[in-house]
């Protein structure tokens, strides 16, 4: 039997009467198999005595002889004390709420005694010990998540009889690796977790549940990875897919060719939307790899395209919509924010329109009765393209024949967002199918995301930037050196060029983003003013922020675009996906205060065109402290952290969006970095793919390993594992 399957009650253990059962149900107990996976949170190492007279050094661990009880207080509120001595020393236990321990531990009897002292009315006193028969208490004892009503003691004496009848588990790592990996069988790895006998079983019995878990994980990715590329033709090379008729329209319409990178991932993408027949990858079909996957299993497609600010990502979205057109279906494309969905519908209106294509433009600010309008043309088809933010899903937006979704700016959105995402696909009046999915992202994935939750999304990189391009020259300005900056900025708009200055704040006394710390902050709204009456009064100055209404917000961003408008006072709104080629400056206020992933892509608003563009880096010196004229370093209005130091020096150093993003992770760590933890989507056991890195990656070698030599699994020696995902997969899903 497998772990999962030991599916008895906890009643049929020793001492768990109908209480008990609930008080375990309402902790989620309600198997011997749940009791066994109720993992220790952390061990307390008492193989070694520490005798009464050393309570200062540790948890005292040592024999004792009972001497005498005695009682103080009254009533309910009456409390045993009961005097102990080990060979160094007496002590006092007090035993709060534990009244039944006068009968348990009567006078001149010896226990062992495990606890934590302190030193009070001339005596050594605890409230927190344990105590028990000589035996109990020794070794390495686990440490259990608790809920109400359970206690260490009663929850060990219950994993301990339950792991009495876990001889009967059978293993689920093949063998071969539970050797070639030094592992414990599954049966020892578990009696170890919980009662381990020395502290390096312990760190091999979790190094071989990690490795389960992560090699059941990858395994499952692997699967899914080889049904698509298996099901595509597998080995066969197909021929570089033609562009669809509409694609070869907008081609030529372009003033400019793709770049190569563009290129190659269309073609890549045009391939996932081919969806081949299983005519070629029948034979891996026939080893049946999914469940259920008939000859004619649909593969949608999966895919991620990173390329950094200003690849050109847009057009590749539009690109691929048109394929989905081509073939009557519906796309839409979502973008984090309304703006930039407002921006794509714009140039969706401007280049598809004239191919015949109808774009549409949804968010939620959209009035009631244009759209029922627009609802109602979408579900009766007439709509090819939508453009919007996440109200493109929301309940009452009905597809008639969604054949692809493309996510812009893909780590904005949380896994679960893009999980509902795709299950709308299947609610399509026409088609019940998941949709392509096409997510784009300038920001490159960590290692242990690509290897997890990523795992088998297929990648398409634009490396190159279309040609023409000069990289941006990065300034540091202090504060004080702002009107040298607004010099320079001012002969580029004598140049007919375009200038952004990005604020923190919206108002003065806007909270929003900087709770309390407004004081002394430069903001949007005080500083567009400023630039437009003192600074720059002979340009067009213009304000966005969040706040701004949709419809304002439009015609400011059209009207920057084509230039009626010189200079845009933002705050980070403009950070997400904004294009406006002839705008050479960026100048981010109080540039300390972003983070280099904000940092990087605001910069990546300017060096659009064929011009040199320019990106200061404005930061507030810090300020003589009050008191004692000491440089303070992280006062909230005017210092530079060591981190907001370091991430001024990575942007002054690098244009390089995969370097930033690894720089980003290593100044925040990655557990900041949006992902696994934060999505919840991945329930891990016992793994914890960021911090057991090293043996996600064995654990992934051994998987793909074994789906390489044998992809059905069907080799007698494979047997077992295919039996654990067909009876009782640890995983119900895994991937996107
Ligand atoms: P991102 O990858 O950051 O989303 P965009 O799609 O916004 O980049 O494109 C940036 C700019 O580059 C846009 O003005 C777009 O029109 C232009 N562009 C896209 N592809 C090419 C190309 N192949 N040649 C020249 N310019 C291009
Ligand atoms: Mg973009």
């Amino acid at each position: 039997m497998f772990l999962r399957e030991l599916s008895a009650s906890p009643s049929e253990l020793r001492g768990v009467g109908p209480s008990m059962l609930e008080t375990l149900s309402a902790a989620g107990l309600t198997t011997v198999s749940s009791l066994l996976t109720h993992y220790p949170r952390d061990w307390e190492d008492r193989s070694r005595s520490l005798p009464l007279r050393d309570w200062n050094k540790g948890p005292v661990c040592t024999t004792v002889s009972v001497l005498a009880h005695d009682w103080f207080g009254y009533g309910a509120m009456k409390t045993l004390k009961i005097h102990v001595e080990d060979e160094s020393a007496r002590a006092v236990l007090v035993c709060f709420n534990r009244p039944f321990l006068q009968r348990q531990l009567p006078v001149g009897a010896s226990f062992r005694l495990w606890g934590r002292f302190f030193y009070k009315y001339g005596g050594l006193q605890s409230t927190a010990f344990e105590i028990g028969r000589p035996g109990e208490h020794e070794g390495i004892l686990p440490v259990y998540p608790l809920t109400k009503d359970l206690t260490q003691t009663k929850l060990r004496r219950l994993i301990k009889q339950a792991l009495e009848t876990c001889g009967a588990v059978d293993d689920e790592i093949p063998p071969n690796l539970i050797q070639s990996e030094s592992l414990f069988s599954k049966a020892e790895a578990l009696r170890t977790l919980h009662f381990p006998p020395g502290m390096e079983a312990l760190e091999k019995a979790r190094r071989t549940l990690i490795y389960e878990e992560l090699f059941y994980l990858e395994l499952m990715i692997g699967r899914r990875l080889l049904e698509r590329k298996g099901l595509k033709g597998g080995s066969t090379p197909a021929a570089p897919p033609a562009f669809s008729p509409l694609q070869q329209q907008l081609i030529e319409r372009l003033p400019f060719s793709l770049t190569p990178g563009q290129e190659a991932a269309i073609n890549e993408i045009n391939a996932d939307m081919a969806h081949y027949s299983l005519a070629a990858g029948s034979e891996i079909n026939a080893h049946s790899l999914t469940s259920g996957s008939g000859t004619n299993a649909f593969v949608p497609m999966a895919r991620l395209l990173q390329g950094d600010v200003g690849s050109g990502k847009t057009l590749v979205a539009f690109l691929s919509a048109l394929r989905a057109a081509d073939e009557g279906g519906q796309a839409a494309i979502m973008a984090p924010t309304e703006l930039l969905a407002r921006q794509h519908a714009d140039n969706a209106a401007k280049l598809l329109e004239p191919l015949g294509i109808k774009p549409a433009y949804l968010t939620g600010n959209l009035k009631s009765g244009g759209r029922a309008r627009l609802l109602a043309a979408l579900a009766a088809g007439e709509i090819d393209i939508v453009l919007g933010t996440h109200a493109l899903f929301s309940k009452d937006v009905v597809y008639r024949n969604l054949a692809l979704v493309i996510i812009d700016e893909q780590h904005r959105f949380g896994v679960t967002q893009r999980q509902a995402i795709l299950a709308k696909g299947l609610n399509s009046l026409q088609k019940q199918r998941t949709p392509d999915l096409l997510m784009m992202s300038a920001t490159p994935i960590p290692r242990t995301l690509a290897l997890t939750v990523f795992g088998d999304l297929d990648v398409s990189v634009i490396a190159d930037m279309p040609p023409g391009r000069k990289p941006v020259k990065t300034h540091l300005a202090k504060e004080s050196n702002a009107a040298k900056v607004y010099d320079f900025v001012r002969k580029e708009l004598e140049a007919g060029r375009q200038a952004y200055f990005v604020y923190p704040l919206i108002g003065e006394d806007s909270d929003a983003d900087n709770e309390g710390n407004g004081g002394g902050l430069r903001d949007a709204v005080s500083m567009a003013e400023k630039l437009s009456k003192e600074i720059f009064p002979a340009y067009r100055v213009a304000l966005v922020h969040s706040k701004i209404d949709d419809e304002e917000k439009r015609k400011t961003m059209e009207a920057f675009r084509t230039g009626e408008i010189r200079v845009l006072a933002a705050t980070s709104v403009v950070e997400v996906g904004v294009d406006v080629p002839n705008a050479s400056c960026m100048v981010i206020n109080h540039a300390e205060r972003f983070g280099l992933s904000a940092l990087h892509q605001l910069r990546g608003r300017v060096g659009r065109g064929q011009d040199q563009a320019y990106c200061f880096l404005i930061y507030s010196e810090p300020e003589q402290g009050e008191t004692n004229g000491e440089l303070s370093s992280s006062g909230p209005n005017s210092a530079l952290t060591d981190d907001g130091k370091q991430r001024l020096k990575v942007m002054l150093e690098s244009n390089d969006g995969f370097v930033i993003a690894e720089e980003d992770l290593k100044l925040r760590g990655p557990g900041q970095i949006a992902g696994i933890e934060q999505s919840g989507y991945l329930k891990l056991g016992i793994a914890d793919p960021v911090r057991d890195a090293d043996i996600l990656v064995r654990a992934r070698t051994g998987a793909f390993a074994m789906l390489e030599a044998d992809p059905g699994l069907l080799l007698p020696e494979h047997r077992r594992v295919a039996e654990v995902l067909e009876r009782a997969p640890p995983f119900k899903e895994v991937g996107l």
